[in-house]
């Protein structure tokens, strides 16, 4: 998506989920995250944060760590989600890549497409020839104090068999068994529920911090946001991934701003 269809898109007052971040809170939170960046000690962090000073509407950043850049790519990401998807042939998938979990040092080497392109090859193993899009996104988790790789996406697939055999493709001991006494769920399907709010899910605007405790004997997860220090490197890694390498296609393509279905496959 280039600068004119970021304006262009902002004007047209699509379709938004419940609750969805009102432009005035983007500026806010970008004001936020200038703050935040200035404050660490990094030159990276510090040139990060003139850049996001500067971003406007006629000269948008197109960074992931800018809220009002992402609002407006979040916002082009749920029109594009509203007019491929159907709650008829697409299931709602997300898989947690345990064996892959990454210390905070290592998030310089980190490459979503890794994750991708493992997707990419099951799908064609599980013979499911249907299209997919989503996003990959990272949890810190506080209990092992480390990051967690995931991609969340829409597939169209109803099939039960090839949706189980994707799934049978993670009950491999390295991603059933990685912290003991804790059975991991690499995999969740659903279907799409509500299809407008599953779209704001799909492409986020931060990574979160995962905590874990117990009650009535079940264990519970919960989100929070992220430390200072933490925030910052993951603002950092996001910005340098770009939102491009984030964004999970399958048999789509991005073409004259739209993503459309890939003719070649
Ligand atoms: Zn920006």
């Amino acid at each position: 998506m280039n600068f004119r269809d970021l304006k262009k898109q902002s004007k047209t007052g699509p379709l938004l989920p419940e609750g969805f971040e009102p432009e005035c809170w983007a500026e806010k939170r970008k004001e936020e995250m200038v703050k935040l960046l200035y404050a660490g000690m990094d030159p990276a962090c510090r040139e990060l944060a003139g850049r996001l000073e500067m971003c406007g509407y006629d000269e948008p950043c197109i960074s992931p760590a800018c809220p009002e850049c992402m609002r407006r790519k979040r916002i082009w990401f749920i029109e594009q989600f509203m007019r491929l998807t159907n709650d008829k042939n697409w299931v709602f998938v997300t898989v947690i890549f345990y064996p892959d979990v990454m210390d905070t040092e290592d998030l310089t080497t980190l490459d979503p497409r890794k994750f991708f392109n493992r997707i990419r090859k099951q799908f064609e193993k599980c013979d499911i020839k249907g299209r997919a899009l989503g996003g990959f996104e990272m949890d810190f988790h506080q209990e092992s104090k480390k990051w967690m790789p995931h991609v969340h996406f829409v597939l169209e697939c109803t099939d039960e068999k090839k949706l189980d055999k994707f799934k049978g493709l993670y009950r491999k001991s390295k991603y059933l068994n990685t912290r003991s006494g804790v059975v991991n769920r690499p995999v969740l399907i659903k279907p799409l529920g509500n299809r407008l709010n599953l779209s704001g899910y799909l492409v986020k605007h931060e990574w979160s911090r995962v905590e874990h405790y117990v009650f009535n004997g079940k264990r519970i997860s919960k989100k929070k946001f992220l430390p200072d220090v933490l925030r910052r490197e993951s603002l950092i890694t996001r910005d340098w991934l770009g939102l491009a390498k984030m964004m999970f296609l399958y048999r789509l393509r991005r073409c004259e701003g739209k993503l459309k279905k890939n003719s070649t496959t």
